[in-house]
């Protein structure tokens, strides 16, 4: 058994699993429902999601989507009309067989993911070239059945966005599934503080139904990576399961081409893990429920005139935009201190009766230079200047969040171009190597190393041929596949 510290929560940099777990629970973010792998998200958890939810669907607004609701019921028989789909959703369907009282005609499927039902409406909707493109996005919950679930990881059922777009031509909806995927590189980086290996999945990964699928990879502090977001370009697939046809310019038939993409709740799980530590969260400023945390010292009457100066300044960082809180609970603040460092909160105030007198206020980071007892380093700041400052001091500290987390991922990956290199990079992050392609020389690696092809990198500096880490065959790609271990 690990140490735990103060507030319960065993050390990240002891056992990065145990830590998780724990730390979901001590700093209400989740818990677990009654129905096996369900999540309830609780508020603080669920403000960092109306967090990312708010400031993505702004994304997908500027880039001309709009928004829309579909059934969370779906007849089975449409799943079954594309073969992919349905082969690679079944194991994980909740189909309802009964209905007020009666059983069905047709089993429903809880939706896993919407393509066939969209598809159907869209056969309906879409007639001309006129009524392209079609640009809708969904925010939604969906189902599928985990047998070993984690919160906010992998759930039964979880919250997201699904994104189906139908489009007149290959070259049209492939620029739509490359301008969404940039969409998540750039969301997660401004956001979320993540630096995303990115690129497209081998054949052996893509989404089920899929021609082509993008992934984003960040990489967690136990060096395992974590798919954080996909963009698919379905080709017709769909298109010709759903007869989704227009009427072209020339007055042909023909079929439409779609996309979809989609990111989850599992976001938040890639940002605790991504970024705590020791002590707690650490959460990015712009998801973070609170920003400022300002804590009020002193005692009986003494307080009170601090805790008045603590609401003002509040006051003036709301008046900017800033999310600032005062924490005038009846506790030591040290009790206070740690609890808002589990919590993740990027800057704590601390405002005395003498702080007050000389008219400055101490700044600590929550991740940033520590004392010889680890202790965070206080920075006096005069009031004004604290508060003007505030946008500016959360915007750095992102780029610090963000800075830390590159050379993190940097540091732990590599290129490989020999099989004990690769065994070794993928036991601590990402290794970069030369692949023949092959599903079953994919498997042969994961069954050594338990390393998965995360994506091809077609970033600056991977791109390569010669001969494939595992095997004799030739490489494939003409670029350099990100291997990792994988949540
Ligand atoms: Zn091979």
């Amino acid at each position: 058994m690990a140490k735990k510290n103060q507030l319960g929560v065993t050390p990240l940099s002891e056992d990065v699993s145990a830590w998780y777990n724990e730390l979901v629970f001590k700093a209400e973010l989740a818990d677990r429902g009654p129905a096996k792998g369900t999540m309830v998200i609780r508020p603080y958890g669920y403000r960092i999601w109306e967090l990312l939810q708010s400031q993505l669907d702004q994304r997908f607004k500027d880039t001309g989507h709009v928004n829309a609701s579909f059934p969370l019921l779906i007849p089975m028989s449409y799943l079954q009309r594309e073969a992919d789909h349905v082969e690679g959703f079944a194991p994980e369907l909740a189909v309802v067989t009964h209905g007020g009282g009666k059983e069905l005609d047709e089993p429903l499927v809880v939706r896993p993911t919407s393509e066939t039902v969209i598809g159907e409406m869209y056969s309906r909707w879409i007639s001309s070239y006129r009524d392209l493109p079609v640009l809708i996005n969904a925010w939604n919950n969906v189902v599928r059945w985990e047998l070993r679930p984690r919160i906010f990881l992998r759930t039964t059922e979880f919250l997201w966005q699904e994104g189906h777009t139908a489009h007149a031509d290959e070259d049209e909806a492939m620029e739509e599934t490359l301008r969404m995927f940039d969409v998540y590189v750039e969301f997660a980086l401004n956001v979320a503080a993540i630096p995303m290996v990115k690129g497209e999945k081998t054949p052996g990964e893509r989404f089920a139904g899929a021609v082509r699928t993008f992934t984003i990879e960040g990489m967690m502090q136990d060096g395992k990576a974590l798919q954080s977001g996909t963009s698919h370009y379905l080709g017709q697939n769909f298109a010709k399961a759903f007869d989704i046809t227009f009427q072209d310019e020339n007055n042909e038939l023909q079929h439409v081409h779609t996309t979809s993409w989609g990111m989850s709740t599992r976001m938040i799980g890639a940002v605790i893990l991504a970024h705590g530590d020791d002590a707690g969260l650490v959460l990015p400023p712009r998801l973070a429920p609170i920003q400022i945390v300002i804590v009020p010292i002193g005692r009986g009457e003494q307080a009170e005139a601090p805790l008045a100066k603590c609401r003002e300044l509040a006051a003036q960082l709301e008046g900017l935009g800033v999310r600032a809180h005062v924490d005038d609970r009846d506790a030591s603040p040290g009790f206070k201190f740690n609890d808002w460092e589990l919590k993740g909160v990027p800057l704590r105030v601390e405002l005395g009766p003498r702080d007050l007198e000389a008219g400055h206020v101490l700044v600590a980071q929550r991740v940033g230079e520590r004392d010889d007892k680890g202790r965070p380093v206080k920075e006096t700041v005069e009031f004004e200047e604290f508060v003007t400052g505030a946008p500016e001091r959360l915007d750095a500290y992102h780029d610090q969040l963000v800075a830390r987390a590159t050379a993190f991922r940097d540091e732990r990956s590599g290129v490989a171009d020999d099989w004990d290199t690769f065994a070794e990079l993928v036991g601590r992050g990402f290794a970069y190597a030369l692949h023949c392609g092959e599903p079953s020389c994919e498997d042969d690696i994961k069954a050594e190393t338990s390393a998965t092809p995360r994506c091809i990198s077609t970033e600056d500096g991977f791109a390569g041929e010669g001969t494939c880490i595992r095997c004799d065959r030739p490489s494939v790609y003409g670029h350099r596949v990100a291997f990792a271990r994988a949540y």
